[in-house]
């Protein structure tokens, strides 16, 4: 997908501050940030949204998740806790069309 930033992001055509990549998914820090700890867990494979996912996604959804706990350790804030959010299409808060879990986390308590 020539034109989705994420897919760009993923082929290194675009710049990020990569936290976590492995062959299936990349996680990069938001650019502008909803909370102090704002990471988007993204599979590789173009997926338009949550609504798109097909049975053979399954095992890839399960790894988003435990990607997301993994960066929740490495950010100090499962203990403190966190959010996980997908928005999904127009009406859901989505703006790029390809997957993506939102961690976020980091407010005092
Ligand atoms: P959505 O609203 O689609 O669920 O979330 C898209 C997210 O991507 C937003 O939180 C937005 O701040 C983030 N975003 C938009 N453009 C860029 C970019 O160029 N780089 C990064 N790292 N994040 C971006
Ligand atoms: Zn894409």
């Amino acid at each position: 997908m020539d034109d989705c930033l994420f897919c760009q992001i993923t082929n290194k055509k675009e710049p990020a501050n990569i936290l976590y990549e492995d062959d299936e998914i990349i996680a990069f820090k938001d650019i502008y940030p909803k909370a102090p700890i704002h990471v988007l867990v993204v599979p590789k494979k173009h997926i338009l949204s949550v609504d798109h996912l097909k049975e053979e996604d399954k095992g890839l959804i399960g790894e988003l998740f435990l990607v997301a706990k993994k960066l929740a350790k490495d950010q100090k804030i499962s203990e403190s806790g966190y959010k996980l959010l997908f928005n999904v299409g127009e009406g859901g808060g989505q703006v790029i069309g390809h997957l993506h879990l939102h961690l976020l986390g980091g407010w005092k308590k």
